[in-house]
């Protein structure tokens, strides 16, 4: 689903998010935009634009009504399509992502994972097979999934990158530290866990 939202307002709005699901699990009917604020240290003016640029409008001292906001940031990050993939790489990284059972109540369903290691095909993790790589475009017929969480060494990402699209992957989720060159059709997301620990660096002064 495409939005004209900003990378920083989905962010922030997973965070208000989680926080919501706090408040629904206690049984809290309302929320105000000072205590999300207040939560996540940010400015509350911030958090007022993200909502009403949602259209999540809040009451005068009651705030939001927590289960209309959940169900709002919901729909808008589209949390309720579900959306298949495959691993590709079985080792640390992709078994690890691969049995994270919450990835599900965002949309994202792990089928299963790929390799090219004979040893890893055949075993099943929390239900999950592990299918040699050469098989992926039967298993994306079947399946009709069309992404791609790459967990593989970096020195092979851009050659296993041209077989999983020729195989028909249009979304990659590339944790590799590779820059892929791929066609325009095919979106590529690179997940960054080293530039995001060094901004938390920059903003808080870490020694
Ligand atoms: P790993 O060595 O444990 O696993 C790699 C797996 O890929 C192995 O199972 C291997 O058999 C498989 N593989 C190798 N060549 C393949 C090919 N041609 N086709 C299919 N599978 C193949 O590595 P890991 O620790 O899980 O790390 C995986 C990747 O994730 C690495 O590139 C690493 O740098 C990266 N990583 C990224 C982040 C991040 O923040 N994005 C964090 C940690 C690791």
């Amino acid at each position: 689903m495409k939005h004209t939202l900003s990378q920083r307002t989905i962010n922030r709005l997973t965070q208000y998010h989680t926080i919501l699901r706090e408040y629904s699990k206690k049984d809290i009917e309302n929320i105000t935009s000072a205590q999300i604020s207040s939560f996540l240290k940010i400015d509350e003016t911030q958090v007022r634009k993200d909502l009403k640029s949602i259209n999540c409008k809040g009451k005068c001292k009651v705030g939001y009504v927590v289960s209309e906001l959940k169900n709002i940031i919901e729909d808008v990050l589209d949390y309720k399509t579900t959306k298949k993939a495959f691993v590709i790489g079985a080792g640390n990284l992709g078994i690890a992502l691969s049995k994270y059972s919450k990835f599900s109540e965002f949309g994202l369903e792990i089928l299963g994972l790929f390799d090219i290691n004979e040893a890893k095909i055949g075993k099943k993790f929390d239900n999950k097979e592990i299918y040699h790589l050469s098989t992926l475009k039967n298993k994306i017929e079947e399946t009709g999934a069309n992404i791609a969480i790459l967990t593989i060494p970096n020195k092979v990402a851009q050659e296993v990158a041209d077989e999983i699209i020729k195989a028909g992957i249009k979304y990659i989720w590339n944790f590799a530290p590779s820059i892929l060159t791929v066609p325009d059709d095919v979106k590529v997301w690179n997940e960054n866990l080293i530039g995001s620990f060094l901004q938390f660096c920059a903003i808080s002064d870490i020694k």
